[in-house]
């Protein structure tokens, strides 16, 4: 955008905590910047980094898989664009060592409760999937997962002789808010929402059925459904059109999102944005697949889909969001495919690199 001459010009500047972490992280998240940098000189306003260590990388710098600086940069950004965590390398730690302790415990203190896990499939890549078409088609689920809460921080947990027990808890005023965050998005969407739990057997599961239903009432446009977790694994593979927005603890939400992924054709594709607390994180919903690391091959779309929520949700910013999208789907329109999604007629099969280029310059041209 050009400066209007003669007149003081102030640029809208978001200060943003960037955390690349370990694996595809940096290559991720680089094509994710690139992108940002061509929407942002496009649409006038700037994004001022700041790099962070976390996880594994934070492990060999610092000893320890959340810096106290890092946890403080992203308390003080507008928001915090994050990579992926973890590897081979840091498996044998204990526990609370472990890069993924670094991610839970940003999540916690930055007090992250709800995870929006957008799951669309493109009609371009309807043949990347391995399901059939007309099962797939026109899929547009959003899958809103509790975060900070659940089995994955519930006491006690640990190991005594022969045992390991961890704790699955939820009080009513958790549920509470994940369920009105999941109602509010239902109203702005196809106003259905299904609850996932496993009600037939955990307590735990009966309070959250009996909490949802309570906050339905002051949504009475909204169809609420309640399903147990292993009919809604099934149902996701059948008849995944049945769904607008799954709302489910942190558990069952990991474990559903990630089975969704492989709806759009690949996990690479999927955002997700971490909201509710004091700055919202957004992250693709994979891991830092080490597999791939430095290959150059990774899928950075997860990535790029993530900055398009952080400028939507965080910063106010819905056309250069709206640009992203776009562009997203015109390069895959174009037939730009990388490894992952390239299992039929790809035009070119394109490094994480040049398509995050593709994506930047389909922006750059309008
Ligand atoms: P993963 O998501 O890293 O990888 C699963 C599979 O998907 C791999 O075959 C990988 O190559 C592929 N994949 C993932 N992202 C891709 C992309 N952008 N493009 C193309 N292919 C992609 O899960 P995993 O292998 O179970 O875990 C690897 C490490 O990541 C572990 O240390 C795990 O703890 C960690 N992890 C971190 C996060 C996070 O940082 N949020 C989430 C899940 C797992």
């Amino acid at each position: 955008m050009a400066k209007p001459k003669g007149e003081t010009y102030y640029m809208k500047r978001y200060n943003i905590a960037v955390i690349e972490g370990d694996g595809i992280g940096p290559e991720i998240v680089a094509e994710a910047k690139k992108v940002l940098d061509a929407v942002s000189y496009n649409e006038g306003f700037e994004l001022e980094y700041k790099e962070y260590l976390m996880g594994g990388c934070a492990i060999d710098a610092c000893g320890t898989p959340l810096p106290d600086e890092t946890l403080r940069g992203a308390l003080s950004a507008d928001a915090v664009l994050f990579g992926a965590i973890g590897g081979d390398k840091w498996n044998s730690l204990p526990r609370e060592k472990r890069p993924e302790s670094g991610l839970l415990a940003l999540r916690k203190g930055l007090e992250v409760f709800a995870n929006l896990r957008p799951v669309k499939v493109y009609d371009e890549l309807l043949e990347a999937s391995t399901l059939k078409k007309d099962v797939i088609k026109g899929v547009d689920i959003l899958v809103v997962r509790e975060l900070i809460g659940g089995i994955y921080f519930g006491e006690p947990r640990g190991r005594e002789g022969d045992r390991a027990f961890n704790t699955m808890v939820y009080s009513e005023s958790e549920v509470e808010r994940i369920a009105k965050v999941a109602f509010e998005a239902a109203m702005k969407r196809g106003k259905k929402v299904c609850s996932v739990d496993k009600a037939n057997v955990l307590d735990v599961s009966q309070l959250w059925r009996e909490v949802v239903t309570k906050v339905s009432k002051e949504y009475p446009n909204v169809e609420l459904v309640h399903m147990y977790v292993d009919n809604a694994a099934m149902q996701l593979i059948a008849n995944p059109r049945q769904f607008d927005v799954i709302v489910t603890g942190n558990l069952f939400g990991d474990i559903l999102s990630d089975e969704a992924s492989m709806l759009s054709g690949s996990i690479g594709l999927l955002p997700s944005a971490s909201i509710g607390g004091r700055a919202a994180i957004y992250e693709p919903i994979h891991g830092s697949a080490p597999d791939i690391a430095g290959q150059g091959i990774a899928n950075p779309i997860a990535t790029i889909s993530s900055a398009s929520m952080m400028l939507k949700y965080s910063l106010g910013e819905e056309k250069a969001a709206k640009k992203i999208d776009k562009a997203v789907a015109k390069a895959l329109k174009d037939g730009y495919r990388t490894k992952d999604i390239s299992n039929y007629d790809a035009k070119d099969i394109c490094s994480t690199e040049e398509m995050g280029s593709i994506i930047a310059d389909l922006i750059s041209k309008g």
